[in-house]
């Protein structure tokens, strides 16, 4: 199934980048790579994880298959994100639908500081781009349906934890979804996840 989530940020919002000069780097990349959403709602889900559901915790690849073996399988949120040697990339995709490129853009200039020395490195003037303030992008949420429901609510669940989490270099954001149960049958902790995430909440 396929649903939209809008995204309304409230400091200037950029994720990607760091790497000024370059300019074979599209905008989607530069400022909202989706993979970066991705791992926003896993340290987010992470942080607020429901009772009935598992999680590693684990970010390296050992320790991940190492927890997973004491476990007897993968844990939920591996599942659901996805995580390494598996064959399985997870049980959602995310595209940026709205075009970045007609946004409000602010443009930082800033100075990169030698760590060692504390003063400017010579040339480091640089700038960069975020998208201005009470911006909305639209994304669309691609969610494999052999996954079942019990994982689309754990994708809902990590989603309503990006709102008390942050976005990329720490873009406070808030977050609404389409309502799902008006397309699809929603069981009673559906409709009470997907009524909480349907209007923002800032
Ligand atoms: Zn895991």
């Amino acid at each position: 199934m396929r649903f939209k989530v809008f995204i309304k940020n409230y400091t200037a919002l950029t994720i990607g980048g760091g790497a000024e000069g370059r300019t074979d780097i599209s905008l989607n990349d530069l400022i909202i790579p989706p993979s970066s959403i991705k791992g926003s709602m896993r340290t987010a889900i992470n942080k607020f994880l429901p009772q009935n559901y598992t999680s590693c915790g684990k970010i390296r690849p050992e320790e991940i298959t190492e927890k997973h073996k004491e476990l007897g399988k993968p844990c939920d949120v591996c599942l659901l994100f996805g995580y390494p040697k598996s064959r399985d990339i997870g049980c959602f995709t995310i595209n940026i639908v709205t075009d970045l490129e007609k946004l409000d853009k602010v443009s930082f200039t800033r100075v990169a500081i030698d760590d060692k020395t504390q003063k400017a490195v010579e040339g480091g003037l640089f700038s960069q781009e975020a998208i201005s303030p009470e911006s909305e992008v639209v994304i669309e949420v691609n969610f494999r349906d052999s996954c079942r429901e019990r994982m689309l609510k754990l994708l809902l669940y990590s989603l309503s934890a990006l709102r008390l989490w942050r976005l990329g270099r720490n873009a406070m954001i808030d977050l609404k979804i389409e309502n799902i149960c008006e397309k699809y049958k929603c069981d009673e902790e559906m409709k009470k996840i997907v009524t909480n995430l349907e209007n923002y909440l800032w």
